[in-house]
């Protein structure tokens, strides 16, 4: 059966020595498909290279992360906006792009997170969220604008209220390396009250390493061991469990992109 890592960025550098290997080695597990979020327009041109060298096993999407916030110059959003209305037909989403409480220049964070739900209710692409103490803040700016198109909230970890109102706007719940820890209590909690049709998989490597594999280098290689922690706290079978959460991953950012004419 099919597994999908919704959030990898298989193109950072950390990945540059044995990128080929790592892709080998998933598809041997039944991963299908990997979505590479974007984080700063820099990125761009190594994920469209990326979903050329491996387009039916590869997705990617176009964001600025707030992280980068501090080395953003005000022209990059113009920039990326360009390039997603030049390459609209070969991504699958626009992310990771998001609100962080513990990065700095609040109000401009919030300025380009605004600008960007637009270009994504503009071309009718899904969300990929990054969240820190700032969920009540994106649901607020995500309902006054009206966004109609779905997403995945990345690094789910929250209350089941909260869970309740993402799900209400058409988005899922990225599960990563947090619900294999068993001290993540609140999330776990959650993740056994919620329908199945609430989760996709993840694993943001090279970060957020799962249990038992602190301090490494994550990889999408790990996907299944989310899966496992998913199917530890569910009573239905793994198959179903499985074939339910692929069909979520394929409900918000459709099959797998044939490269657009663009790119
Ligand atoms: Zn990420």
């Amino acid at each position: 059966m099919p597994f999908i890592d919704s959030h990898c960025h298989l193109d950072f550098p950390d990945f540059d020595q044995d990128r080929d290997e790592v892709i080998q080695s998933c598809q041997k597990q039944g991963i299908v498909r990997c979505i590479l979020p974007g984080t700063s327009h820099l990125q761009m041109e190594k994920q469209l290279a990326l979903k050329g060298a491996y387009p039916d096993w590869i997705d990617i999407a176009f964001g600025l992360h707030p992280y980068m916030i501090e080395s953003q110059k005000k022209e990059d959003v113009e920039a990326i906006s360009k390039m997603i209305a030049s390459h609209s037909k070969t991504i699958v989403a626009l992310g990771e792009i998001g609100l962080d409480k513990r990065f700095p220049l609040w109000e401009e964070q919030v300025r380009v997170f605004e600008r960007q739900v637009e270009l994504a209710q503009d071309f009718q692409l899904p969300l990929i969220l990054h969240h820190q103490k700032s969920q009540d803040t994106m649901l607020g700016i995500l309902r006054k604008k009206g966004f109609s198109h779905g997403g995945v909230i990345h690094a789910f970890s929250g209350s089941l209220q909260q869970a309740q109102q993402w799900l209400a706007l058409g988005f899922k719940l990225g599960l990563g390396g947090t619900v294999t820890y068993l001290r993540a209590q609140k999330t776990r909690q959650v993740v056994k009250e919620l329908p199945l049709d609430s989760f996709v998989l993840e694993t943001d490597a090279p970060d957020m390493p799962v249990y038992g594999y602190q301090g490494q280098r994550n990889s999408p290689e790990r996907l299944l061991n989310v899966f496992q922690s998913l199917t530890s706290l569910r009573n239905e079978d793994g198959s179903v469990i499985e074939r339910q959460v692929y069909q979520n991953t394929c409900d918000i950012f459709g099959s797998v992109k044939p490269l657009g004419d663009d790119l």
